[in-house]
């Protein structure tokens, strides 16, 4: 027979759990701690104190009640003292953060860079360069419990190496553990696909907050995508799941990076829209598909045409999503954000010729609340999950 849980697992989850609503939520009274956690008082006092006595959090008397009588005390979170490290490698630029627990950004570095790949040194000095530059700015006090890294491209499930990727010059790459390795902060370096860690991001902080089902898609010089279904990311037997942007909505269409034709990628990614309207020699990036948008705005008829292609094919990708996922939010982020806002009535129309109605009716198209922040907020979120899993371990080690 197994043997239940021991009072110790117990103890441990609901600190996990407190945290956790202390980190997603914000500032919260222990009373409201005690309703929403299904705890009684007394378990809500031993638990806050024991993340107190860590550091974790502190409690406080709230400014105004407005209400008779003690007031319930206040948790907040330790955001100036603990924090994680936060990397970003995108095709145009390198971001670094230290992100204080709460998903406070406290510091921030970023370089725009040149498209192409990296060499693994190159990349894991630079971005470890940023971060003992913010490193020497903290206080004596503040305590780093983790670090982690969004990277376009697929990463293994377990050991996090890089199997393929745009930005990295060799496959199967050990990213986070060179990463780690120069930090020199004896830390895992955790590491997670961009757009599945902006899905993420999303989902705990964005638009798509208390959104158990949704289906974020991810714009830059390709398309990513993360799948969220009963509040958890689907990774896939081997990590490498939600590439949508390689879902074959034309075939016998545009050639993809990934040897196939008519992705959805091909049809509707950057290189797709600014081929279409006549751009390809005026700029890349966002600004160059953002001026599309614009030209389209005030009346260009090629631009128009071109947005209104790539929203055909932007809207077929989505029907087919919708129908196997019946997802309750579609999320457009990066520059799937502008080309969605340019032909928003070409995407419903699609779904409205090949979503079926049931899972149609009460989908919620929006564009990402995070913006530019979503994939360095879901690196920072991987980065603090295994805080949330075991908070007084994962403390005592770090100051260790
Ligand atoms: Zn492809």
């Amino acid at each position: 027979m197994r043997a239940g849980p021991s009072q110790e697992d117990i103890r441990r989850h609901n600190l996990g759990a407190l945290l956790r609503h202390v980190h997603l939520g914000g500032p919260i009274s222990r009373a409201e701690l005690t309703s929403k956690m299904g705890l009684n008082r007394s378990t809500i006092m031993a638990l806050t104190s024991d993340l107190t006595a860590a550091g974790l959090v502190r409690e406080e008397l709230p400014r105004e009640t407005g209400r008779a009588g003690r007031p319930s005390l206040v948790v907040r979170p330790e955001s100036a003292r603990v924090y994680v490290f936060a990397f970003d490698v995108g095709p145009d630029r390198l971001a670094v953060a230290r992100v204080g627990l709460g998903g406070v950004i406290l510091d921030r570095r970023e370089s725009v860079r040149d498209r192409g790949a990296f060499e693994l040194d190159e990349l894991a000095g630079l971005l470890a360069g940023f971060a003992r530059q913010m490193r020497r700015k903290t206080r004596a006090d503040t305590v780093c419990v983790g670090a982690a890294a969004a990277v376009s491209g697929g990463v293994r499930k377990g050991d996090g190496v890089v199997v393929f990727g745009p930005n990295l010059k060799a496959d199967e790459v050990p990213f986070g553990e060179e990463l780690g390795r120069r930090l020199g902060l004896g830390l895992p370096v955790s590491v997670g696909n961009d757009a599945n860690l902006a899905a993420l991001a999303e989902h705990s902080r964005g638009v798509g907050a208390a959104v158990r089902d949704l289906i974020y898609l991810h714009g830059d010089v390709g398309i990513g995508g993360g799948i969220i279904a009963g509040g958890h990311l689907l990774g896939g037997h081997d990590g490498y799941g939600g590439e949508v942007g390689h879902m074959v909505v034309n075939p016998g269409g545009r050639a993809c990076g990934c040897g196939s034709h008519g992705c959805l990628e091909a049809e509707v990614g950057e290189r797709a829209l600014l081929e279409s309207a006549g751009r390809v020699s005026s700029g890349q990036g966002r600004d160059a598909v953002r001026a599309v948008v614009e030209a389209a705005d005030r009346g260009d008829i090629v631009a128009q045409e071109a947005l209104s292609r790539v929203g055909d094919w932007l809207g077929l990708g989505v029907a087919n999503l919708v129908n196997i996922f019946n997802p309750e939010m579609v999320i457009f982020g990066g520059m799937l954000r502008e080309i969605y806002l340019g032909s928003a009535a070409q995407v419903r129309s699609q779904l409205t010729l090949h979503a079926m109605a049931p899972q149609r009716e009460r989908l919620r198209l929006r564009t990402s609340a995070l913006g530019d922040a979503a994939t360095l907020v879901g690196a920072a979120e991987l980065a603090f999950a295994h805080v949330l899993a075991d908070p007084l371990e994962v403390l005592a080690r770090a100051n260790a």
